[in-house]
């Protein structure tokens, strides 16, 4: 079949749902990924064809698309602070906003001797945190902790991907016997970093339903009545695993930035600092022991 008519079907399929500019650059996605193909071949050789076979997985995005399911679950990868990363349904879809959390903890480090540096990532997800920090701060020892079994499978073939060695750890946070074997693990920490979370239940109508019908609930939701309750769990564990002049970062709810303060202070963590995103909304918070 010519590429450029299964173009059209997908228009024809998804324009009303998505629009035609994003329906184009979910095909260019796809044909990258599937075929190896640019989208100016497509403008170089318009009667370009290809075989029953290539066709195939094309229409089967078509139809995950068709359900609403997000592109980078339909392509099973995608894309963080450079790297890729493979994703799926047990795993959030690393956003742009954790990237400047990356960012930060890297340009705080980055002009140090990073071979010594023992650093914990909590709620690991598909593991882009740890993961690329391992990547950039080059001989920094890295763990990261996760409750869910899938999620790590997908962690730990993103540490292989990625060329890194991560320490992954299957546990909860929120379990008091954790702590143990996560200072067993690696005594001192230098950074604890965490993306917990963090969305209140109250907070679900402003959640787009491509996200509430497609990415783990155990990822994204917190009670109503208890919103901090991961960000608690994890200054306890700080006070005893992370080293003096050691640094937490988190990735916060927009709205709670006032709380969150108050939660670093009540635990004496010092030179505290709030950061907004890109998008001029409270999302990182930063802490010194
Ligand atoms: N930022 C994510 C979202 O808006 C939530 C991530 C989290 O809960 N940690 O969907």
């Amino acid at each position: 079949m010519i590429l450029k008519e299964i173009l059209n079907i997908y228009h024809k399929e998804l324009d009303d749902l998505f629009g035609n500019e994003e329906v184009n650059s979910f095909f260019n996605l796809l044909i990258e990924h599937y075929l190896n193909i640019k989208r100016i071949h497509l403008v170089m050789h318009p009667n370009y064809t290809i075989t029953k076979e290539e066709e195939q997985p094309l229409f089967e995005a078509l139809s995950k698309l068709k359900l609403q399911q997000p592109i980078q679950y339909v392509i099973g990868e995608t894309e963080f602070y450079g790297l890729p990363f493979k994703v799926n349904q047990h795993t959030l879809i690393p956003r742009p906003e954790t990237e400047e959390l990356v960012d930060l903890v890297i340009s705080n480090f980055k002009n140090q001797n990073s071979s010594a540096l023992k650093i914990l990532d909590i709620g690991t997800g598909t593991g882009c945190i740890a993961i690329s920090l391992a990547k950039y701060l080059v001989n920094a020892k890295v763990c990261a902790l996760d409750v869910s079994e899938d999620a790590l499978k997908v962690a730990k073939q993103n540490a292989e991907l990625n060329a890194v060695d991560v320490n992954f750890i299957l546990d909860d946070i929120l379990n008091p016997d954790c702590h143990a074997e996560l200072v067993s693990a690696s005594q001192d920490y230098d950074v604890i970093v965490s993306n917990p979370p963090y969305v209140r239940n109250l907070e679900k109508t402003e959640i787009q339903p491509n996200v509430l019908n497609n990415e783990p609930h155990l990822a994204l939701f917190v009670e109503d009545d208890n919103p901090l309750q991961f960000y608690k769990a994890i200054c306890e564990f700080a006070q005893h695993s992370l080293k003096d002049k050691g640094t937490l970062y988190f990735e916060i709810n927009e709205y709670l930035g006032g709380e969150m303060i108050q939660l670093l202070k009540s635990f004496n963590f010092k030179d505290i600092e709030l950061k907004k995103d890109m998008f001029g909304k409270n999302r990182i918070i930063k802490g010194v022991k």
